[in-house]
């Protein structure tokens, strides 16, 4: 027997070819604008797609929708979702809305996974302690992102905005997965959402940060720091124990991708009480910001039981942000969202 066509995975050069096995290509962008344009996972309501193409995708094909396994609300407004696969693994997703001081919804952003679990094994994430387990395809990432949107529109009144990779899993472990969702979200007749909306966050693999500066890519890119120095970020992040992929690697690939792409890059660094918050650590991190165009981005972070880290202070944290500022950094502070249902950062982990 042979494998089913996994239909939501194609991207769109493989689904015209695929259609075009046996009906015109005009028939795959037809198709298209129902699947990731309309979100329509129902053959039947495909009303312009001929019985014998809706035939041949039940057939040999098979929509592996995602399906949601549980929902919940914050306080302050944020969703997450917990969808299951194909596979019978689980992912999460986050819907963070923000609201302008009249109450109306301003921006609402979709934080994706890309795949389950996650090899970093970064020391203060939760999914870093999953392990990793499997990656997304490019359509089980992209329907997480129309799944929030429909819940925004039927919940806030607003579409979806902005989109983060900065779920579960490494993106760039992932670029099959990652690049094909981003065509489905970009295009025209798909979800139809500015790349410059979109963010992938990454660990810091500089082959692979070559390797998107090379494919000019439009999204936006984040890189997690976290720390200065070398021996600090190796402590807690595992991939900086290797020289293709320390701080000295990594700057030097970020130099090369702000170069060719003329963007500026975002770094995510996570305040932790009394391991990086120091004078001395915002004044290396303003060294290695000053190196090429840049933000600093300071997440507060979202203490997970068991892992021994805590949230800087407040006192802390401005006068780490007065040190950068006085070097010339741009920074910006993230608050958490979502903390009373484990969806903010660092804390999505599931029990597979
Ligand atoms: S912080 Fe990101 S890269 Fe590190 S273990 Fe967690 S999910 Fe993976």
């Amino acid at each position: 027997m042979t494998t089913p066509v996994d239909i939501l995975a194609l991207d769109r050069s493989d689904l015209k070819e695929w259609v075009a096995q046996s009906e015109s290509a005009f028939r795959a962008d037809q198709l298209w604008r129902w699947l990731w344009k309309h979100g329509e996972r129902d053959l039947e309501q495909m009303t312009n797609i001929p019985a014998s193409l809706r035939k041949r995708v039940a057939s040999e094909g098979e929509i592996r929708a995602l399906s949601l396994a549980d929902q919940q609300t914050a306080t302050d407004g944020t969703i997450k979702f917990l969808f299951a696969l194909h596979s019978g693994r689980h992912v999460e997703t986050v819907l963070i809305p923000d609201f302008d001081d009249d109450g109306s919804p301003s921006r609402m952003t979709v934080c994706v996974s890309s795949q389950v679990g996650c090899a970093m094994g970064c020391s203060f994430c939760a999914t870093g302690l999953m392990g990793f387990q499997q990656n997304l395809t490019s359509g089980e990432i992209a329907e997480q992102v129309q799944w929030a949107d429909r819940t925004s529109k039927e919940t806030y009144g607003a579409n979806v905005t902005n989109v983060v990779f900065m779920g579960m899993g490494e993106p760039l472990l992932n670029m099959e997965g990652v690049l094909g969702a981003v065509e489905k979200l970009t295009v025209e007749d798909g979800f139809g959402l500015g790349a410059r909306r979109i963010t992938v966050s990454t660990v810091g693999l500089a082959t692979r940060i070559r390797e998107l500066a090379d494919l000019e890519t439009r999204f936006g890119l984040a890189v997690s720091l976290h720390a200065p120095f070398n021996d600090k970020r190796s402590s807690i992040m595992p991939v900086n124990r290797k020289a293709k992929t320390d701080l000295d690697s990594l700057m030097a690939s970020i130099e090369y991708y702000t170069r060719k792409t003329g963007r500026r890059i975002t770094y995510e660094y996570c305040m932790f009480s009394g391991f990086n918050d120091s004078v001395e650590d915002a004044r290396e991190l303003a060294k290695l910001a000053r190196k090429a165009p840049s933000k600093v981005n300071l997440i507060m972070y979202n203490p997970v039981e068991g892992l021994g880290f805590h949230r800087s202070e407040e006192d802390t944290l401005n006068r780490f942000i007065s040190e950068l500022v006085k070097a010339n950094v741009t920074v910006t502070v993230r608050r958490s969202r979502g903390q009373d249902i484990d969806a903010a950062c660092g804390q999505l982990a599931i029990n597979q």
